[in-house]
């Protein structure tokens, strides 16, 4: 199959925040994204996100270099023709600027996977050469005392979730997760310290923290201001090795080249993954490939995208290299409006997969 992209465009939305998002370095009350739509010579429309923010308070790349940048890289497909959606990503960072842009990157090529699979009439997943046509979801519940957490969690639970990740801001939260895990003998829990415990810490937490059974916990130290990323991965690899419970990396990889230096030195013992810090779909599943073929964990993680970045976390969740879901959850959790058609939506805790493509539009009009 050959498609052509005859018409490539794009826009920037702004989608207010039912909760502002506070964390040490900003505050954010409505999420900022690019929507690439992309058409094909047959009419087939495909879309993609280019995730990043507006400051560099979690990635170097911001969205206004991202903007800047899209109109040479939809240039960089238009008019073209694809065989295949593998070859996309070759031809984008090819283009002047991109290398150090992966999520501009990905917007794009993301749409021209969604182009592909919508044409062969197949669900993303299936088109990837998944098997199944649902992806379990995963919420992400905010910093709160422990009788708002236990109540979110219950909620949470109720609405289907079977895997809930909280976040936690220091050591004393341990007493958290072990009253939720004490009132929720099976769920899933993951914990994310977004670097606020050290390894003294774990003096005292190691052997509790193993007895709650959490599938990992994210970030539990941070990296210093000065310190070389190797210097980091192996401070955090000897964390890892007091502990059963595996460590993730989330937000100290930033792009492939960190991702992978974390991969080859093993400095942890799961790993969160974004599409767009790697700039598309092919990457990706090249990363995840090799990650199952060494028996690393992986899973998809969340960056309060909307449902077009949603939908390919979570086709690509059904990737064998998956360790437990992804943070896959209702956008109307985090946006008081989606602009996603249909709306981004659970039940009983999955997200259905067996519509073509990404299996989800973004509206024209706001
Ligand atoms: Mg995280």
């Amino acid at each position: 199959m050959s498609v052509t992209i005859v018409d490539a465009s794009f826009r920037r939305v702004a989608l207010p925040l039912r909760e502002p998002i506070c964390t040490a370095r900003t505050t954010l009350t409505a999420r900022e994204v690019l929507i690439v739509r992309l058409v094909a010579d047959d009419g087939t429309l495909g879309f993609g996100e280019v995730s990043s923010f507006t400051t560099d308070w979690y990635l170097p790349e911001i969205l206004d270099d991202d903007e800047a940048l899209m109109p040479t890289l939809l240039e960089a497909v238009q008019n073209r023709e694809f065989n295949d959606p593998r070859e996309v990503d070759a031809a984008l960072r090819r283009v002047d600027g991109a290398q150090d842009l992966p999520a501009a990157r990905a917007g794009v090529e993301c749409a021209v996977w969604d182009i592909f699979a919508r044409r062969a009439g197949m669900p993303l997943a299936h088109y990837l050469g998944f098997t199944g046509d649902k992806a379990a979801g995963g919420a992400v519940l905010p910093l709160a005392d422990s009788d708002a957490t236990l109540a979110a969690v219950c909620a949470a639970v109720e609405a289907g979730y079977q895997r809930i990740k909280v976040k936690i801001a220091s050591a004393q939260d341990i007493d958290k997760l072990e009253a939720i895990r004490q009132n929720f003998p099976d769920i899933c829990l993951l914990a994310d310290a977004n670097g606020a415990l050290s390894e003294g810490d774990f003096d005292s937490i190691a052997h509790r923290l193993d007895a709650i059974n959490c599938a990992c916990i994210e970030e539990p130290i941070s990296r210093h201001p000065e310190e070389e990323l190797v210097d980091f991965h192996v401070r955090l690899k000897k964390v890892q090795e007091r502990v059963c419970t595996p460590l993730c990396l989330d937000e100290s990889w930033t792009n492939e080249q960190e991702l992978r230096a974390a991969l080859k030195i093993g400095a942890a013992g799961c790993y969160a993954v974004k599409i767009c810090k790697l700039g598309g779909i092919s990457t990706t599943l090249d990363i995840l490939d090799e990650a199952h073929q060494r028996g690393i964990a992986m899973w998809m993680g969340g960056m309060f995208d909307t449902g077009i970045s949603k939908a390919a976390h979570a086709a690509l969740s059904l990737h064998p290299a998956n360790a437990f879901a992804g943070d896959i959850s209702d956008t109307s959790r985090y946006f008081t409006r989606d602009l996603c058609e249909p709306a981004f939506a659970l039940h009983d805790g999955y997200l259905d997969l067996s519509r073509p493509g990404l299996g989800f539009y973004m509206a024209q009009a706001e």
